[in-house]
């Protein structure tokens, strides 16, 4: 049994997976816990351990521990100042769980735990040339390539959300413009509606739901903001297939879950945007994974690396 952590901006969920599946789950508050005069991180990592503890008593040990996080690096076991998590300075959180635990505990960035939660537990399984994009407020992707996760020397290799799509185009967190992630994003998606619907009111709901909703109903606006997002990801997913060379693609977050909306203008758009030569050669799928368990599973997956 492995205990998997999904750290995000709001909550942290913490579960156990045995047989490939999620066993149980509590969920914590990531902010709020740091006290004057502790090391940042060290009462979080106190709270996680309360609750993997809590979790043993019910169901038996765990042998390791994996962690997904925001700008979590492999390499070092560290959370590198995460711009959506509360703490400023890198905060080495995979030793310290694995000094309260008592079992190796392996950190990686979020993408990447996707990536191998898809590959190990999902709709990647049994292909070693995969490329996994999270479509969720920003757009996160990892690469499994001959059987092996790029790292590269930082732990973050394969971030896609992060090439430049148009130039001079929308201005990007990252400081830069026309990220892929600026376009092809629950982010970006609210704001090519507003774009299109020429509307200056803000969406009232959270998300791409508001969209999907207008969408169903016919509007113009919302059912041209799903395909300008399908063609801009699928320019990307052509661009990424060109340079990786995956055999398949997955989807995963809650874009990706509007059904058609999306899926079926991308799977129009893909081919044709793909280099000739890998024509009918990539398949692209949606994630397999209960959306609840996903983040746990990619992070109980990342202890895999360890072993
Ligand atoms: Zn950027």
């Amino acid at each position: 049994m492995i205990a998997g952590i999904d750290i995000g901006g709001t909550s942290t969920k913490i579960g156990l997976v045995r047989d490939d599946r999620v066993i149980d789950t509590v969920r914590i508050a990531t902010a709020g816990h740091d006290a004057d005069g502790t090391a940042p991180g060290s009462a979080f990592a106190d709270a996680i351990t309360m609750a993997v503890r809590g979790l043993q008593e019910k169901h038996g040990l765990v042998r390791a521990a994996g962690i997904g996080a925001p700008n979590g690096n492999q390499h070092t076991g560290t959370i590198d100042r995460a711009p959506n998590l509360p703490w400023k300075s890198d905060v080495p959180l995979a030793s310290m769980l694995t000094e309260r635990l008592g079992v190796p505990c392996t950190l990686g960035n979020d993408a990447n735990a996707a990536a191998l939660g898809e590959w190990r537990y999902g709709a990647g399984r049994g292909c070693n040339d995969l490329l996994v994009v999270t479509l969720g407020t920003g757009l996160g992707s990892g690469i499994i390539t001959g059987g092996k996760l790029l790292l590269g020397p930082y732990g973050n290799a394969g971030e896609l959300g992060h090439t430049t799509l148009v130039m001079d185009g929308r201005l990007c967190t990252c400081g830069r413009k026309g990220c892929l992630e600026t376009y092809v994003s629950i982010r970006g998606m609210r704001q090519t509606y507003l774009d299109l619907a020429d509307s200056s009111e803000p969406l009232k709901q959270e998300g791409v739901l508001p969209i999907a909703e207008q969408a169903r109903l016919g509007e113009d606006a919302a059912i041209q903001t799903f395909r300008d997002t399908a063609r801009w990801l699928s320019i990307g997913l052509a661009n990424a297939v060109a340079f990786t060379v995956p055999k398949r693609i997955v989807l995963f977050g809650g874009i990706a879950r509007n059904g058609d909306l999306l899926m079926s203008p991308l799977m129009q758009f893909f081919e044709k945007d793909l280099f000739y030569i890998y024509h009918g050669k990539v398949e692209l799928m949606l994630s397999a994974l209960p959306e609840d368990d996903a983040g746990i599973l990619g992070a109980a997956a990342l202890t895999a690396l360890a072993d």
